[in-house]
Order: structure tokens, then sequence, then C-alpha cells
């Protein structure tokens, strides 16, 4: 699926200001030469999460290879003239191979053109950023990995959810809770043992299996458990609830993808954030501490 990014006098001068801003915060930004790919991570949705360098990499792009989850306001970025491809998941149906997208972005970059690869949150993480940068490497093309903020440390932060606390947990275990491709399953009752928080990403479609294999893991039914779908956006829901009613509740609450869901004890904080929250309201209002 192709589309351009129409140019305009409006458009370009549009740019031309981004340019200016990332300069005056960057200085020297790194420069996309032709024929390399980018493989960028666009953060969890908010284009406020964007790093200056995957701002430079839009702005420099000819075209961008980018996932389902890149916020629309994210490509909007992209410099004027710039080809946008869209490589991803749509709503359960069968996804592009990823052979197929690791063969166009080789080929891309042998037309001389700069690549960018625009993945959602961070390309390492549950990202295949590393079977797109061995395929890149194996086909001699020079590419460059720009980190990005991943959904899950994000999406618990905004919910209020620490990812680490102190005196509560001394690890915090990333997940995949769905990944058919890659067969196997986890050791559901190994993760459970380790009392660490567990964040879980394509978690909501196995959710109730998956709390049933920790609880039989010895998982209290009563650990903390929260839902948080759209994280970083304006639709951002959260639902917290305990182990053995989480995937009821979110069932309930029609959430919908993309959702992360984090088990363990430091989902209490949360509930901790809301009481302060309230006291402090009810304790002093506003404007008696502005004052
Ligand atoms: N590379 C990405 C993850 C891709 S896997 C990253 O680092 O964030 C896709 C999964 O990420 C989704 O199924 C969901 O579990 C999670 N996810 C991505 N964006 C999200 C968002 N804005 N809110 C909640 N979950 C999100």
């Amino acid at each position: 699926m192709l589309s351009d990014r129409p140019p305009s006098a409006g458009a370009a001068a549009a740019d031309l200001s981004r340019t200016h801003a990332l300069t005056a915060l960057r200085g020297d930004y790194p420069v996309f030469a032709p024929g390399e790919v980018w493989l960028v991570g666009a953060g969890p949705g908010d284009p406020g999460l964007l790093t200056l360098d995957a701002l430079a990499a839009l702005l420099q792009a000819d075209v961008v290879v980018h996932d389902a989850l890149v916020d629309a306001r994210v490509l909007a970025l992209a410099r004027t003239g710039a080809q946008l491809q869209f490589a991803g998941k749509r709503g359960g149906k069968p996804s592009i191979a990823q052979e197929d997208i690791c063969m166009q972005l080789v080929s891309h970059a042998r037309r001389g053109l700069r690549v960018l690869r625009l993945k959602g949150g961070d390309p390492f993480v549950f990202g295949r950023g590393g079977e797109e940068m061995l395929a890149l490497a194996a086909a001699g093309v020079p590419f460059r990995v720009v980190p990005g903020v991943t959904a899950g440390l994000a999406g618990l932060a905004g919910a209020g959810i620490p990812a680490t606390m102190r005196g509560v947990n001394q690890a915090i275990i990333l997940a995949t809770g769905h990944d058919p491709d890659e067969g196997g399953d986890l050791d559901w009752s190994a993760l459970a043992r380790t009392r660490q928080p567990i964040v879980l990403y394509m978690g909501l479609r196995n959710l109730e299996k998956i709390a049933q294999a920790l609880m039989r893991g010895g998982l209290p039914a009563s650990t903390p458990a929260a839902v948080i779908a759209s994280a970083t956006l304006a639709d951002q829901q959260v639902i917290a609830s305990s182990l053995d009613r989480i995937a009821s509740d979110a069932h309930a609450a029609h959430i919908a993808a993309p959702a992360m869901v984090v088990i363990g004890e430091i989902v209490r904080t949360r509930r901790q954030l809301l009481d302060a929250s309230a006291h402090a309201t009810a304790a002093a209002p506003r404007s008696a501490c502005e004052g």
C-alpha cells in the first residue's frame, strides 16, 4: 500500500521550519545517506515521545515503511514528497510476510533511496527489528538503528505504575502473550515463581489462559493486574483488577488493541497514587497550594 505526502508550498515551509527546529535542538543531526536503511522506533503513539533522531529520519527519508502502530501524527512529520508504505498487520488479517518486508527494504536501498523502517515503540522489543537488521547486514546494506520508547514502559508510566519500585520488585519481565509464528509457549510457572512483575505485549487475546497458567504456577489470584489500552493516546484506557479477574474485566470493558497487560505488586502504586491525589485535592484545594 503506497501513498505520497503531496507537495505544496505550505508543506515545504513546514518542512523547513521543522528542520530548523531540529537543528536548534539537536545541533548536527545524523545525515541520512542515499542507499541506507534506518530502523527507527516511533514510540508508543504520542508524537511527544518521538526521539529527535526519529524526527531527523522522518525529515530526510525518501520512503517510510511503517507498521500499523505508528501514529498518523508521526507519519505527518515525514518530509514533503516522502513515500509512505504500509507494511503491517491490520485487524487480524494476515500480515505481509517478514521476508517480503526485508526484501523490499533491501531493494529500496539498492535503488539509492533513503529508507526509513519505522516501527511502533522500540524496533527491538517484539518488533522484529533484529531480523530486519540481520537481513540488511547479510545483503550488505548500510543501516542505522534508532531506539524508541517501548509501549510497555511508556504505558506503565502513563498509568501511574512505576516499572520498578524500591522494596517492591528487583526485576521486570517483558513477555509476549501471543506469537504464533515463533511457536512454543513460555514457562509461565517459572515466570510466576520469580514473583517479579510481568508486562505482556500482545497479551489480550490469551489473557485468560495466561492468567490461569500463572495461578497454577503459584501466583496468588489476588495479585494486582492492569490492562492499559492505547497508552499515551487520547483514548488511553486503564483497567485495574486482580489476576483472577483481569481477563473478564478487560472483556467487559470492551478493551481493544493495542493493549498492554501488567501483572504484579507494582500495579498497587496506581491505587495509592489515585488515593493520594484524591486526598491531596480534598485537603488542600489547588488555590491554596498556588497561593
Ligand atoms: N515494538 C513495540 C511492540 C510491538 S508488539 C514496542 O516496543 O512498543 C505490539 C504490541 O505492543 C501490542 O499488541 C500491544 O501489546 C503493545 N502496544 C504497542 N503500542 C501500544 C499502545 N499505545 N498502548 C498499549 N499497548 C501497545
